[in-house]
């Protein structure tokens, strides 16, 4: 029997716009990792949230990055995304990678952390900010002060969900979570799957969540390149 072939999936097969295929060319993305294939069509489609198993380097910024920027539509009042990263670092990283990947789009994109001057970030959370990336004891610093509401979310992001475990931000996701809407897309991304916060899925994501797992031979692909 004739061994079946599968047709390459390129990142115009994922219903991602025109604006978005652009900035990804600009970039040099040529065919999306297989985290990015799975998730974006499903986020895109915003009928079922996420549980990606996904490690660093499997391209997992850009599987929930692309279908966020592709989304949302500024607004400049309310904040539309927040993806929720267990260090600064991470958080700067995956700011940058926004960036560099919204291309024509006008998107406001916020990194805030504890350790940097907080009067900064009220001021720029002021001017109107789409996008916030942040670290789980600053952003409810935020929320406390009322410098920053999300009630109006399309897409809620745990990025490293079980780091953020390990680090014992389980209660300020959970005191996050409850301050949003629930009409909102939500994508939790995790090397491995702990039962809180499968758990958490269990308690705040829209029945019927979608689980996709990448296997660990996989994430080489791309950064051997
Ligand atoms: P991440 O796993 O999100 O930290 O991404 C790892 C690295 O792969 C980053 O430098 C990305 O810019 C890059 N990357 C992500 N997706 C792709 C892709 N489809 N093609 C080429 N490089 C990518």
């Amino acid at each position: 029997m004739a061994e079946e072939t599968k047709e390459p999936v390129g990142f115009s097969d994922l219903g991602l716009s025109e604006t978005v295929l652009q900035a990804l060319k600009a970039k040099g993305f040529e065919v999306p990792s297989p985290i990015q294939e799975k998730s974006i069509p499903i986020l895109l489609e915003g009928k079922y949230d996420v549980i990606g198993q996904a490690q660093t380097g499997t391209g997992k910024t850009a599987a929930f990055g692309l279908p966020i920027i592709d989304v949302i539509e500024k607004e400049g009042k309310h904040v539309k995304a927040i993806i929720l990263t267990p260090t600064r670092e991470l958080a700067i990283q995956v700011s940058d990678e926004l960036n560099s990947l919204k291309g024509k789009k006008r998107l406001n994109i916020l990194p805030i952390y504890g350790g940097q001057p907080i009067d900064r970030q009220i001021m720029s959370l002021r001017k109107g900010i789409d996008i916030v990336v942040g670290t789980p004891g600053r952003v409810q610093d935020h929320i406390q002060r009322k410098t920053l509401k999300i009630d109006q979310l399309d897409f809620f992001v745990l990025d490293e969900a079980d780091e953020m475990l390990n680090m014992g931000f389980l209660e300020d996701i959970e005191a996050i979570l409850k301050v949003t809407n629930t009409d909102k897309r939500m994508l939790f991304f995790s090397a491995t799957m702990p039962k809180p916060i499968l758990k958490l899925a269990q308690s705040y994501m829209r029945e019927g969540h979608q689980e996709i797992a990448v296997k660990a031979e996989l994430t080489t692909r791309l950064t051997d390149q």
